[in-house]
């Protein structure tokens, strides 16, 4: 983490956010205080019996922070860090990420303060299964529909699906996203945030005068989101992909690499590093590489005012979660770059959530053509509507996202009424 990102307590900038659209939107105390207030939140302390067959107390935490336009969605997260504070913040931009999309749903998030790296497999079903029935009287396919995050997976959303299903007597896959297909998972969910990032990179860059075609593209983190954006890139833009990184280091080649073959590479020795024909460069200057497109898609807090001014991109589109720091936001932005906000870029991940929720309810599978061929839909069109925003409001995108997701929420709590 970079040092001027440390010892910010993430929910006070959550807050902070809010405010800023507050004021644009001149909005009344009233809203802005509910807009301030997580809804609901739970704390758990559970027992876990460990392989050594004594018992260990576990803290977790289900947030749901703003219910006005939907069932609460957003991931949880088993990790030694969790706070309170953070799941707050966390359910804050899942409540905007799927308001700026448009979905029906406000945002939730849960956490599990833990070590899931020196915890076995019994021990995190143990884990999973007391945790998914403590918070099971807040979750539900009406109510709260939790989804993957760090250190959680499929699997993960098995067990809390097979737990909440038996309380129930019957089943009910509806209730988690990002199941296994064949416990109702959605075809695409895997591809669809570096695919949903792909078609705003695209949307962009027409507004912004930017060739994609023929474009280079620099990817910080070849992981799931950073790696399928990559491939769209390349296969249907049909983008020069020089750069690319994971945790190990970086490679560049300025005439291009064909990313799946980069994959394969990483598949057989674990990283990107050592790629033939490719020249070494580190996680800091792949970002400051001079490129068309610059997809940050590894961890929070790697643009900083530091590096912004030495930015080459056009475009930096955020796979990444919370990937530059507001100073550096400001700089990127009287540099006249299109910065393309996490809570839209990254947002095709909970549309196919959605998706997945969809055709559980229904009981009615999609096929992958279709299920893509709606996300395009769905991003296609918030792009352009936060474009929209943005000219109306002469502010960059980032503001432009919030003022769009906090417009419509307030407009949910506005038109609804507060009870009783
Ligand atoms: P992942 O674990 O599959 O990939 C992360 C990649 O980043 C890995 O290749 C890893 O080696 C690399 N990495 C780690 N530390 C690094 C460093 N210091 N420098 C450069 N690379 C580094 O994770 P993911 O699911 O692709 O998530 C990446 C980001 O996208 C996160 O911020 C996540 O919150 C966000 N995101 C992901 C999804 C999704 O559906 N996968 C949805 C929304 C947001």
């Amino acid at each position: 983490m970079a040092d001027d990102a440390q010892a910010i307590n993430p929910f006070e900038t959550a807050k902070r956010q809010v405010d800023i659209v507050a004021d644009l939107l001149k909005l009344d105390n009233g809203n802005r205080e509910i807009l301030k207030h997580p809804k609901r939140e739970l704390t758990v302390n559970f027992p876990v019996r460990m392989d050594d067959g004594q018992y260990r107390v576990y803290t977790g935490y289900r947030v749901q922070y703003n219910m006005a336009r939907g069932p609460t969605k957003g991931g949880i997260r088993y990790h030694p860090g969790v706070t309170l504070d953070e799941v707050r913040a966390l359910s804050a931009w899942m409540t905007w990420k799927c308001a700026v999309v448009n979905l029906p749903y406000g945002g939730a998030k849960g956490g599990i303060i833990c070590d899931p790296k020196h915890m076995s497999k019994g021990e995190l079903e143990r884990l999973t299964r007391r945790y998914a029935s403590e918070i099971a009287p807040i979750i539900g396919p009406e109510m709260d529909i939790p989804a993957p995050d760090v250190y959680t997976d499929s699997q993960t959303m098995a067990w809390i699906m097979d737990t909440y299903s038996m309380q129930r007597g019957y089943s009910v896959p509806g209730v988690v996203t990002g199941k296994p297909i064949s416990l109702g998972g959605s075809e695409g969910r895997g591809e669809a945030t570096g695919r949903g990032c792909a078609y705003v990179i695209r949307e962009a860059a027409a507004h912004a005068g930017v060739k994609v075609h023929g474009g280079s593209v620099a990817v910080q983190g070849f992981g799931n989101a950073g790696s399928v954006a990559a491939n769209i890139l390349h296969d249907e833009q049909h983008a020069k992909i020089i750069a690319v990184s994971d945790s190990k280091g970086g490679i560049l080649n300025p005439e291009g690499f064909n990313p799946h073959a980069v994959e394969e590479h990483k598949k057989k020795t674990g990283s990107v590093v050592g790629f033939p024909g490719s020249k070494p460069v580190t996680n800091e200057e792949i970002l400051e590489t001079k490129c068309d497109i610059l997809v940050p898609a590894a961890l929070e807090n790697q643009i900083t005012k530091r590096n912004a001014d030495n930015i080459q991109a056009r475009i930096v589109a955020e796979a990444a979660n919370g990937p530059t720091l507001p100073d550096a936001d400001k700089t990127l932005y009287e540099k006249g770059i299109t910065v393309l906000p996490d809570i839209l870029a990254n947002a095709g991940g909970v549309t196919v959530s959605y998706f997945e929720w969809a055709q559980d309810i229904q009981g009615y599978f999609w096929d992958l053509e279709d299920v893509n061929r709606r996300l395009e839909k769905v991003m296609t069109q918030s792009y352009a509507q936060v474009h929209k925003t943005a000219l109306e409001y002469k502010v960059h995108n980032r503001t432009a996202a919030y003022v769009l997701a906090i417009q419509r929420v307030v407009d949910a709590i506005k038109i609804r009424g507060i009870y009783p």
